[in-house]
């Protein structure tokens, strides 16, 4: 195996994959692409904060402004999601696809949960005929299992 470029080899990735199926516009810095690559990589939802000291790691010379700014544009052009679940900073979940938060109110973990069965929110949720669900923001709190077993 030959030694890993610095810099990525101009192949698609996730990201070109995501914009092409979204048809985002939005201008691929190399600040906003590793932002979304440590994002992704990421399982644990992390907020700005969390962001900014992983990718320091890969660029030293970013700052906490620059990943606010990118993850502002990422958001804003619908490549990530922001996710509000407590008082206090947003996190950021890189995960399309249809899902709701799963918050643990003692260790503060946020798990993915994916519907089991086939889920049409505008059927489940009793709303007025003729409504049209653009987005849902559902979060359920309790206690993760390694919590409970505690
Ligand atoms: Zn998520
Ligand atoms: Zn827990």
């Amino acid at each position: 195996m030959p030694p890993t470029p610095n810099r990525q080899p101009a192949k698609p990735t996730g990201l070109e994959c995501r914009m092409a199926v979204l048809g985002a516009d939005v201008r691929l810095t190399p600040h906003r692409r590793e932002v979304f690559e440590v994002l992704q990589a990421s399982t644990d939802h992390p907020t700005a904060t969390d962001l900014f000291t992983r990718v320091k790691d890969r660029s030293p010379g970013i700052s906490l402004a620059t990943v606010y700014n990118c993850l502002e544009h990422l958001t804003g052009a619908g490549l990530i999601k922001q996710v509000h679940l407590e008082r206090g900073q947003s996190r950021y979940c890189a995960n399309l696809h249809e899902h709701v938060h799963f918050h643990c109110e003692t260790c503060g973990k946020v798990i993915d949960a994916h519907p089991a069965a086939d889920f049409d929110p505008a059927k489940f949720w009793n709303l007025p005929a003729g409504t049209r669900v653009s987005r849902m923001e559902l979060a359920i709190h309790g206690t993760c299992s390694a919590c409970a077993a505690r």
